[in-house]
């Protein structure tokens, strides 16, 4: 019976961890109608497939050859069109990474079908996929189903927690790949790693934002300090990026970075619908604005009627000194 595939993402010998976050999702997709749920992963030299399983794979199919230790855009969308024309998958999700943005795209137009992007919920209804994404502008959530088969989706990675699985039947399937699919366009040259901040922000368990409201980008130094002492990283609005205060890698929103740690602080982030679209799963966010009235407390768990830049040093002093 056709069932629901996942795009998990191999890089330099680790499973990176939205391929976890995405068999949660298929999970729940595959539970509600009743099939298997496959991941696909290419690359070379692949370990800890059990993971997947751990995580919610019932079946793994997996494609191990040198010829894709590095992503080449034309080689993986051909051997995963050849996969889905063999197995028949009913839905097949991917994360909005580089590497489910770019495969996608190209896979749904071979296949001619519908591709919905950045999805924010997924269901079954009916016996098929409802895709719910922010439209215009995330000024309201628009679901969608698409007619033709296989459904496609990808999903934000970190908008969703892994869950830990123990039903899986556990088969590797091996498949054979027809050697002129290896055939590229690309020539790989190198990977460079962004190098702004240590730790990625969708990543990190805290994350210390701040947006227009910090009124000059040197009070930022006051984020780098808090984010320091609290091992977190620094997040910002959009405005606080478009005021070239800090780099967009830093960007928490619709337009920028999804985040889900475990403490979201807001200094002087209004709370746009485009922002909170990015942050709203976080456990825990504290918000300090000025304007009590604010669209961001309405997301805090604590909120500081205040000035950041006032409320910040003070903050700063009560952590006391990194030496003391
Ligand atoms: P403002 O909205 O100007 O808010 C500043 C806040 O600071 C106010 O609430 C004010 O009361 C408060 N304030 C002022 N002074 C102080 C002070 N001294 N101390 C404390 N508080 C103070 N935005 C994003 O953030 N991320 C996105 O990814 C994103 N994507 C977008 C995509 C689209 C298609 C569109 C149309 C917009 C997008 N936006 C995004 C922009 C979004 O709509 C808002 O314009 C933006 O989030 C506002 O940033 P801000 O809260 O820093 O600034």
């Amino acid at each position: 019976m056709p069932g629901v595939w996942t795009l998990a993402e191999f890089r330099d010998g680790e499973i990176n961890s939205v391929s976890y976050e995405l068999l949660a999702w298929g999970r729940s997709l595959a539970d509600a109608l009743n099939v298997e749920l496959s991941s696909v992963i290419i690359g070379y030299e692949i370990s800890k497939v059990a993971s997947l399983f751990d995580h919610g794979a019932d079946i793994v199919y997996k494609v191990d050859d040198k010829r894709v230790e590095h992503f080449l855009p034309d080689v993986y969308s051909n051997i995963l069109l050849s996969l889905v024309r063999e197995y028949d998958p009913q839905i097949i999700i991917a994360s909005a990474t580089t590497y489910g943005r770019t495969v996608m795209p190209i896979l749904s137009t071979k296949l001619n079908t519908g591709l919905t992007a950045d999805c924010t919920k997924l269901e079954i209804k009916d016996g098929t996929l409802l895709q719910t994404r922010p439209a215009i502008g995330g000024n309201v959530m628009a679901t969608i189903r698409t007619q033709t088969k296989p459904q496609m989706a990808t999903v934000r990675p970190r908008s969703k927690k892994t869950i830990l699985y123990d039903k899986s039947q556990r088969k590797v399937v091996i498949p054979k790949i027809e050697d002129k699919l290896f055939k590229s366009a690309y020539r790989w040259i190198n990977f460079e790693k962004d190098q702004s901040t240590d730790l990625p922000i969708q990543e990190a368990e805290v994350v210390v934002s701040g947006g227009r409201g910090m009124k000059d980008g040197k009070n930022f130094e006051m984020l780098y300090e808090l984010a320091k002492k609290l091992n977190g990283v620094v997040g910002s609005s959009r405005a606080a990026v478009d005021m070239g205060w800090i780099p967009y890698s830093h960007q928490v929103g619709l337009s920028g970075k999804t985040v889900s740690p475990h403490l979201y602080m807001a200094f002087g982030i209004s709370g746009a619908v485009q922002h909170i679209a990015g942050m709203s799963s976080s456990d825990i966010v504290v918000a300090v604005n000025t304007d009590p009235d604010a669209p961001i407390f309405n997301v805090a768990d604590f909120g500081i009627i205040g000035d950041a830049t006032e409320i910040l040093p003070e903050l700063l002093k009560a952590l006391g000194d990194e030496d003391e």
